[in-house]
């Protein structure tokens, strides 16, 4: 923490410690359902549907240490515990419950658009006022509209593939 970092902000620094806590309990629900999705996925494509979410669960990860990066410069703490994971996410968690790699694309796409949503909000908060968390939520924030059009294009090809809807 520095006193510097927080003086520079023209913001109330501890509300957004707690939104940036919301935000890194969302990512790591987002980690584990495509981790855990890509050990169940089944179907057409799943091969290249699990590593898709292979890679976006590495992704999501690093958003955390971005976010736990700056929390910690901004004197906040990161959540310690995980059952604190879904309490404080407001993007929830999607369980997979349907192993078919679209019923899983499906679901991670609600989660992705919630995400644009989380990060959209916080660079509408930041602007002009918190420069360094407001480039952290813009790079967050390219990454997730990325994740969005690469589960929409799995999506399309599958739906092409097999006819389902
Ligand atoms: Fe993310
Ligand atoms: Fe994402
Ligand atoms: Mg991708």
């Amino acid at each position: 923490m520095s006193d510097i970092a927080i003086k520079i902000c023209d913001l109330d620094v501890k509300k957004l410690n707690e939104e940036l806590n919301e935000a890194l309990a969302e990512e790591w629900l987002a980690y584990y359902q495509y981790w855990v999705g890509a050990q169940v996925a089944q179907g057409v494509q799943d091969a290249l549907v699990r590593d898709e979410f292979m890679e976006h669960a590495k992704e999501e990860l690093e958003h955390a240490e971005k976010i736990a990066k700056r929390l910690a410069e901004l004197g906040g703490i990161p959540l310690t515990h995980p059952n604190q994971w879904e309490k404080k996410a407001k993007c929830k968690y999607e369980e997979p419950k349907d192993f078919s790699s679209l019923k899983l694309l499906e679901q991670n796409l609600a989660s992705e658009r919630c995400a644009i949503m989380r990060y959209q909000k916080i660079c509408e908060q930041t602007h002009g006022k918190d420069y360094i968390t407001f480039d952290m939520a813009l790079s967050i924030l390219k990454d997730e509209v990325e994740h969005e059009q690469d589960l929409d294009g799995l999506i399309c090809s599958i739906k092409a593939k097999c006819g389902k809807i």
